[in-house]
């Protein structure tokens, strides 16, 4: 089936898929081979070594494609890989420039690896896209943004910011991870490259690391396509098919995870020990109404800080949660509880994560879709 014009719930389950031609099989079987019998050289059927295609690969890049509304999808063995291909289109002088809260693995890559490359990266607040203008010269190539940030839950105007880019002739990617396509879908807003960790939401088990990207122009599939293969960050068929079968529930599982984090959002704020909660759904956030304009939800990261505003305040809450589990990563069905100032952002220079807001006691939650009457007991004994 090709996307065609079905509704995202049922582009989830069967985009790209078609029973197995052999034996009917309706789930796409894992094709655990590294290369392929020809009949004669070139005589094949589409497929020559499993770096370059794999039928289990090839299903899911379909299906991701459909879910985001784009012409071709790419899988990579990781998120941070998908990252890595979309940096290796860009030359040495050549500049981006990034909103400055963002994955911590997003800017390490960017400047401890490609830094070195001679590419050049100004990471700026954009919580006001018109922001951005100041920073373009004629070395400037790529506008890149992640929307919701983390851990921060800024919002980004998606639309604005890719009018910026397209105005100025800006390759503009966005890092859909945090919200997935059921929340919103960049391609739709004028965005030239999706990324997307599907270690989090579209896998949302758990069990897997993997890294997609979706895209509408033929020649930019074609450059990151050739890119895909050259440098080889292919994920197994084993890991396309986890993620084939995680987001065959991602509508259900968002639309909990919605709720979930909703109630956990409203909860957090009529405590009196806890301070700022920081979720996009509040309509005192300072971008609400572009969250409320290009998302159709508001999603299940939550970030929260204590009146009593210190490293141990926070620790005592980590330590005292029993469902909330700690651990980085974020997306799957359970839920998690992490310290950004001394887990993920950790290398961020203290007075420089204060002043963007990133607190000594903030505390980043991924709400699962366990029972909500549960969650909250637990977090209500931990912080108290
Ligand atoms: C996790 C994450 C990544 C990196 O993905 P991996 O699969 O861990 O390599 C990139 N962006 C965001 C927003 C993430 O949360």
């Amino acid at each position: 089936m090709a996307g065609g014009n079905y509704k995202l719930d049922t582009k989830l389950i069967h985009a790209g898929v078609e029973p197995d031609p052999t034996t009917g099989a309706i789930m796409t079987p894992i094709y655990q081979t590294s290369t392929y019998v020809q009949a004669a050289p070139g005589d094949h059927k589409g497929y020559e070594y499993a770096r370059t295609q794999n039928p289990t690969r090839t299903v899911l890049q379909n299906a991701l494609a459909a879910i985001e509304n784009g012409n071709f999808g790419l899988c990579f063995g990781s998120g941070m890989a998908a990252t890595d291909a979309v940096i290796k289109l860009l030359h040495p002088g050549d500049e981006v420039i990034v909103s400055n809260d963002l994955y911590g693995g997003t800017y390490r890559i960017m400047t401890k690896v490609f830094a070195n490359y001679g590419i050049k990266f100004h990471f700026i607040d954009m919580s006001d896209a018109q922001n951005v203008l100041a920073y373009i010269n004629e070395h400037t190539k790529m506008l890149w943004i992640e929307t919701p940030t983390n851990p921060l839950l800024n919002i980004i105007d998606i639309a604005a910011s890719a009018q910026i880019a397209r105005n100025n002739n800006l390759l503009m990617v966005c890092d859909n991870t945090f919200a997935s396509p059921y929340l919103q879908n960049p391609l739709d807003l004028g965005a030239d490259i999706v990324l997307h960790s599907a270690t989090k939401y579209l896998g949302g088990h758990s069990d897997v690391v993997h890294g997609a990207l979706i895209v509408n122009d033929e020649d930019l599939e074609q450059r990151l396509r050739f890119i895909q293969n050259s440098c080889g960050a292919v994920p197994g068929p084993h890991d396309c098919w986890l993620v084939l079968r995680g987001i065959k529930t991602l509508h259900v599982r968002m639309q909990r995870h919605c709720e979930n984090g909703e109630a956990v959002a409203k909860y957090l704020r009529s405590n009196p020990k806890v301070g700022k909660v920081l979720w996009a759904g509040f309509e005192d956030h300072p971008n609400h109404d572009i969250a409320k304009k290009q998302m159709r939800g508001f999603g299940g990261m939550i970030s929260f800080t204590l009146k009593d505003d210190n490293i141990e305040a926070a620790m005592e809450v980590l330590k005292k949660t029993k469902l909330f589990a700690l651990a980085e990563s974020l997306g799957g069905v359970e839920s998690l509880i992490g310290h950004p100032a001394s887990m993920t952002h950790g290398s961020i220079p203290r007075e420089e994560r204060i002043k963007n807001g990133l607190v000594d006691s903030l505390i980043r939650l991924s709400v699962g879709i366990e029972a909500i009457e549960d969650l909250i007991e637990d977090l209500a004994q931990a912080i108290g």
